[in-house]
């Protein structure tokens, strides 16, 4: 079941991507910007082999820009089968493979899934468990276990973790997530998302209610804070 699908560059990983929405979420994130991905009533059925064909149309692109695919959502460990039949079809092109995730199904990932992946993008959305309940309706530690495989298995990973003022965004909370991407080898890289409204709107058209309305993004300073916590572990962070 997929959702919808884009080219974009400088994000979701290196290079030019197409990145592609997978229909379907069990996390219920306070931030979503994209809520009209949580059902997987959203998305419609594509066979591999389409998505397949569009990817190769894309691969001189790709070779170019040193991009790739990635997968993302929603939940793309949510449909591991046609993850995997992906992956391993991008691989056999020579396209760069990336997955963007919460980690909470990591479970669900084989090992042969995970070796045609060259990085993970994983979203750690909170530090204290208790937190991240609050903010995902879930628990912390599968995503946790789910890095520290990725380690194992010597697979690159971005952590990503999205500032949120009032509910994520405390020193406290963000301290153990530096301590664990500075305790993963494969970590190559954090990225501090900043909150921003622009999902506000799909809330609505989901028929959803948003608890963030009263929510401002972060200033500046409080970004480049947040970095430098990061960075005095010895991450690279943008
Ligand atoms: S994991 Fe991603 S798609 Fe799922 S609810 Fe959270 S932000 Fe939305």
């Amino acid at each position: 079941m997929v959702h919808s699908w884009e080219l974009v560059t400088a994000v979701d990983g290196p290079g030019t991507r197409m990145t592609t929405f997978l229909a379907g979420c069990p996390l219920r994130c306070l931030y979503c910007h994209n809520p009209d991905t949580m059902s997987a009533r959203s998305g419609t059925p594509v066979r591999a082999e389409e998505l397949l064909t569009r990817i190769r149309r894309y691969r001189q692109v790709f070779a170019a820009t040193h991009g790739g695919i990635t997968l993302s959502g929603g939940e793309v460990l949510r449909q591991p089968a046609f993850a995997a039949r992906i992956l391993r079809g991008a691989r056999e092109m020579g396209v760069h493979t990336a997955i963007d995730t919460s980690g909470f199904l990591g479970a669900l990932a084989s090992d042969a899934l995970l070796a045609d992946i060259d990085l993970v993008l994983l979203d750690v959305k909170s530090g204290d468990p208790e937190t991240y309940r609050r903010v995902t309706g879930q628990e912390l530690a599968p995503t946790l276990a789910f890095g520290r495989r990725l380690a194992d298995l010597g697979i690159e990973t971005w952590i990503r973790f999205v500032q949120v003022p009032g509910l994520t965004d405390v020193d406290e909370n963000i301290a153990p997530i530096v301590s664990y991407a500075a305790s993963l080898p494969t970590v190559s890289r954090v990225e501090i998302l900043p909150f921003h409204q622009m999902g506000r709107e799909k809330w609505a058209d989901a028929g959803l209610r948003y608890e963030l309305d009263d929510v401002e993004p972060p200033t500046p300073a409080r970004t480049e804070h947040v970095r430098e916590m990061f960075r005095a572990a010895g991450l690279t962070t943008y």
